[in-house]
């Protein structure tokens, strides 16, 4: 997966693709598509959600181009690959998701990491009491730039967000944060699920 899926279409981090080659995929999809755990798509995670194809989350990860120190906030933990990959790369990391039982699932998942916090919670509002983050990544698209998170990203800091309204067109952006502006660039396009704007 590392060699074809990844390096070979450009993912260059080291740190990236070593981290991504040590944890387990298969352990964080349904039993039923272990066998399928390191195919270059994404997978069912039950509830209408997926883990992103491994390529995507490789991308998403090199984009916030973490050195180890950083305070990471992510929206969206879903299975925990990704809030898993980001605990390893960076220096804190809290992590916010919608659906209860995926909360509870990855607080199982993620337990032998001791600098991940988990919250059941509304990502659209970021997580205040932590803030400000060096970066913020969401696995979700919403319509725009939710303005909670953009309060939340600390000066310098990096954003990895994909926005669109369908997922028929969507960008993934990267976002940096110089003297309280935001400066956007586009880097390619993608099909995320929908950010809620409630939460069950
Ligand atoms: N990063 C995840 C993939 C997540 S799929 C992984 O590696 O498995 C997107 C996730 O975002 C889903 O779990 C979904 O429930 C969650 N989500 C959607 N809207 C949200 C919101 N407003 N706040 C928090 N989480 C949200």
């Amino acid at each position: 997966m590392v060699q074809h899926q990844l390096a070979g279409r450009g993912i260059k981090d080291k740190r990236v693709l070593e981290v991504m080659g040590s944890i387990p995929r298969e352990k964080f999809v349904d039993t039923a598509d272990r066998f399928q755990a390191y195919s270059d798509s994404p997978l069912a995670i039950g509830s209408g959600q997926t883990i992103s194809q491994p390529y995507i989350v490789a991308l998403m990860t090199e984009l916030l181009s973490l050195k180890g120190d950083e305070k990471v906030l992510e929206v969206g933990t879903g299975s925990g690959y990704q809030t898993a990959i980001l605990a390893e790369l960076a220096g804190e990391v809290y992590s916010v998701e919608a659906i209860k039982d995926f909360y509870v699932q990855s607080r199982q998942m993620l337990k032998s990491y001791k600098n991940v916090q988990l919250s059941h919670r509304n990502g659209y509002h970021g997580w205040q009491e932590h803030a400000p983050y060096q970066r913020i990544l969401v696995t979700a698209a919403p319509p725009k730039v939710p303005p909670a998170l953009q309060d939340q990203l600390a000066e310098q800091g990096i954003m990895v967000i994909p926005v669109g309204v369908s997922t028929l067109n969507q960008t993934l952006y990267r976002i940096t944060k110089r003297r309280g502006e935001l400066i956007k660039k586009p880097v390619c396009s993608v099909a995320f699920v929908p950010l809620v704007e409630k939460i069950s």
